[in-house]
């Protein structure tokens, strides 16, 4: 079977088309344009007005390096949910007028199981990970457990990319700030003190996002701020993670999501797993941002499980949450 997916949860539209061979996902196209506000965060509105304009180019692309004309498709599928209402309906609306064009079945898909699946299904030895989904939007650690993707630690406020992009912004950075906020921690060495704030299993940034500006304010080298900032953020991110590992007793962690590009971050993931005799993977980075293939990948797993999406059901749903998905997919 071949699916196309559409991506359309935040600032970026995608649009993948993947094959399956053996149980594995092989990638056939994955393009993508990212929305790029001029200043400030995210306009939900303006994000769906940059996905309808290049959506229509963007599907074309991805049949072309796929080779492929409309009718080798065998499925629609889209991203549900979670995120923005506009940017969500915009996606939903291509993918309905496509499948009911084409006369092929529709899949609405949860985006963060997405984010799971597409490292079981293109990562080699990625079977039963623990994920660290660290996104924007999104800071979650998902693991399965009793016909579920359960969420066993996330944020209690914003996602761990926003807290960057966020702290960023205050310097005056464009989005996305991670990357440039990691280029100057290199360069820091003095650990300035900011809270580390768990509940349970879950986490908050923004008293350590306040704090980290407070230390700004008070001339502190910036370079130190964004090290001392990251080890803590990733810290409490490792530490959640580790816990689930031991709880769930698994043998894996699979990062995903925009942050997971942050190599201090690959590297605390990887020393706690390595430590604890377990595995540790990341599927290549236009896998692991926001992409279409991944929302193919689950799409043609929930298909071939049974599973069948009227058009009333396609419905999107910005607070659809990991744990809210039936999986039927995978025992
Ligand atoms: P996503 O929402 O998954 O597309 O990821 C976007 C987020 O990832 C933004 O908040 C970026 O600032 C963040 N990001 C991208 N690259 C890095 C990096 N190298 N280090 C930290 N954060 C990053
Ligand atoms: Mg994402």
């Amino acid at each position: 079977m071949i699916a196309l997916g559409i991506e359309g949860t935040a600032h970026s539209i995608g649009v993948g088309i993947i094959k399956e061979s053996q149980e594995k996902c092989r990638v056939l196209s994955n393009v993508i344009k990212t929305y790029q506000p001029k200043k400030g965060g995210i306009h939900p509105r303006e994000a769906a007005n940059h996905h309808a304009t290049y959506l229509p180019g963007l599907i074309s692309e991805s049949l072309q390096t796929a080779g492929i004309d409309f009718q080798k498709i065998d499925l629609i599928a889209f991203s549900q949910g979670p995120g923005l209402g506009p940017c969500l309906r915009t996606a939903a609306t291509a993918a309905r007028a496509l499948a009911l064009s084409l006369d092929k079945p529709l899949m609405g898909v949860n985006h963060c199981v997405a984010h799971l699946e597409i490292g079981r299904g293109t990562v080699e030895g990625c079977t039963d990970p623990v994920l660290l989904y660290v996104s924007g939007a999104n800071t979650q650690v998902i693991a399965f457990a009793e016909g579920r993707y359960r969420v066993f630690g996330e944020t209690l406020d914003v996602g761990i990319g926003n807290c960057l992009d966020k702290f960023g912004r205050t310097l005056g950075m464009e989005f996305p700030c991670g990357p440039k906020i990691e280029q100057l921690a290199r360069n820091g060495s003095s650990y300035l003190p900011l809270p580390y704030s768990m509940k349970g299993m879950d986490i908050a940034f923004s008293g350590l996002l306040t704090a980290a500006e407070c230390h700004v304010q008070k001339k502190k080298p910036l370079e130190d701020v964004c090290f001392s900032l990251q080890e803590t953020a990733f810290a409490m991110l490792t530490e959640v993670t580790e816990r689930a590992m031991a709880h769930t007793e698994k043998q894996e962690v699979l990062l995903g999501g925009g942050v997971a590009s942050n190599k201090r971050l690959r590297e605390m993931v990887e020393t706690m797993a390595l430590a604890r005799g377990a595995k540790f993977f990341v599927p290549s980075r236009d896998l692991c941002v926001d992409n279409g293939a991944m929302i193919a990948w689950l799409g043609l797993l929930m298909y071939q499980s049974g599973l069948r999406m009227r058009v009333e059901e396609s419905v999107i749903n910005q607070r659809f949450r990991t744990d809210m998905v039936e999986v039927t997919w995978r025992a």
